[in-house]
């Protein structure tokens, strides 16, 4: 364990807003032990001039998509959709080792602490090998996880995936989907056994159902009556369009009503995506509590439609974001995209500025921040007393930063400097990203290049 220290921030954004000169006193156990006024009393700290903000939470992952990320642009015969990019994710399932998603994790989580991201929700499905057949370790991809979040040096919410069908009304699974299935039972088992693996590495363990075509009611029924995580429970929901009309087809209802009408929704819940909604939905899941898990990039990618962010945050909904498939892994590239959504439907600017004069950049930031931690399952969030230490130093020798004052740092940063503009990044007090570089990137790189000339 490493000995407490101090940092005397010139500029910081504290949960009541930007503050300078403030000391930042971080326990050796990684979390906020104090947060200062300088005074002359205090000296022989270390000095970080450039802006610092909190680090965000990343709501949603599928890790192990990077290795596939920018190989499914290309067109096919037909009307390409989100269902032919499935089938080449489910020929990369097929072909990946449990050293493969541990090594395309690991390369993952360190591109997102360089975006500015310091925890990961691992929304995690892929358990089993080819064909459905099971590791002597039930918990093997799990695991494998667990240890690329370590080696990385990222917080993680650890959700192992419930996944039993391939459609509305218990179908049976396709061949490409056997590494995904689970009984209830086994599943609830694969919970009980990452429990102490979970605490000894200080990762939140939470559940997830993939969807309501993967699972049956009565399933989902069992499972939330049986599972003893106390961690969030996540869902994909209402991301395609063709989802929603099986959805009415099978039960008279849209998915988000019938998560709702069905299921105990509450602060405890995540709905990723949920972009397509009617308003009644859409003031029923914000009215519910549950943090709506947007994935603006991936969204976009897979053209499955724009979620209705201005109507929902109108009902106080709460959302954070994740970047789903990684076909980008930075804070500013989701941020940007969400709010340039808004626009491009609506025809208008600033969509989401929490009123006149307010910085969009800076609700987006804080809106976010607020969501996210909710579904990871943290108990705190920001930089305050009591939460992880997890800071991002804005790089100030970019002019863009180095002349921006409180809420136009966050407006460059999002909007105007693309993704250089992160320099440091500490997870529970430890410097992970250094200089715009992580900390192990020449291995990483050595390591991930071995797996896709494999897998390519
Ligand atoms: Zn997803």
């Amino acid at each position: 364990m490493m000995a407490s220290q101090k940092l005397l921030c010139k500029q910081i954004l504290l949960p009541q807003g930007w503050a300078s000169d403030i000391v930042v006193t971080i326990a050796a156990d990684g979390t906020i032990a104090g947060l200062e006024t300088k005074s002359d009393a205090v000296s022989h700290m270390a000095e970080i001039a450039d802006p610092v903000v909190p680090a965000l939470q990343n709501l949603h992952s599928h890790a192990f998509q990077r290795a596939m990320a920018g190989l499914a642009e290309l067109a096919g015969s037909t009307d390409d959709s989100f269902w032919t990019w499935r089938d080449a994710m489910y020929r990369l399932v097929g072909r990946m080792s449990p050293d493969d998603i541990e090594i395309v994790a690991t390369k993952l989580y360190s591109e997102l602490l360089k975006g500015g991201f310091g925890h990961i929700v691992e929304f995690h499905y892929f358990h089993h090998a080819a064909g459905g057949r099971r590791y002597a370790n039930p918990a093997e991809t799990s695991m494998r996880i667990l240890r690329a979040a370590q080696g990385a040096g990222i917080g993680l919410t650890h959700l192992p995936v419930f996944y039993a069908h391939a459609g509305f009304g218990g179908t049976e699974p396709g061949e490409g989907q056997r590494p995904f299935i689970h009984g209830v039972d086994e599943y609830l088992a694969l919970l009980d056994a990452l429990r102490p693996d979970c605490d000894a590495m200080g990762a939140t363990l939470g559940l997830a159902i993939h969807s309501l075509r993967a699972a049956t009611p009565d399933e989902m029924r069992a499972i939330l009556a049986a599972e003893t995580t106390g961690g969030p429970i996540h869902i994909h929901v209402a991301e395609q369009e063709r989802e929603v009309e099986d959805c009415l087809a099978w039960s008279g209802r849209r998915p988000v009503e019938y998560l709702l009408d069905e299921m105990p929704v509450s602060e405890r819940w995540c709905a990723i995506h949920a972009t397509h909604m009617t308003t009644d939905e859409t003031a029923r899941l914000a009215r519910s509590g549950a943090v709506a898990g947007l994935c603006p990039a991936t969204e976009a990618n897979l053209g499955d439609g724009i979620f209705p962010a201005t109507d929902f945050v109108s009902h106080a909904g709460v959302f954070g974001i994740g970047t789903d498939s990684h076909i980008a892994t930075t804070v500013a590239e989701e941020l940007r995209l969400l709010e340039y959504g808004q626009r491009l439907r609506d025809r208008r600017r600033n969509r989401l500025a929490s009123g006149p004069g307010a910085s969009v950049g800076r609700t987006l930031f804080d809106a976010a921040l607020k969501g996210g931690a909710e579904a990871a399952g943290l108990r705190s969030n920001g930089i305050r007393i009591g939460a992880r230490a997890d800071l991002v130093v804005l790089d100030g020798n970019n002019p863009f930063i180095g002349t921006a004052t409180g809420d136009q740092i966050l407006g460059r940063w999002l909007f105007a400097t693309g993704n250089d503009a992160v320099r440091d990044v500490m997870v529970a007090g430890q410097w992970v990203v250094r200089g715009g570089h992580h900390r192990d990137e020449e291995a990483i790189d050595r390591d991930f290049r071995k797996v896709l000339q494999r897998l390519a």
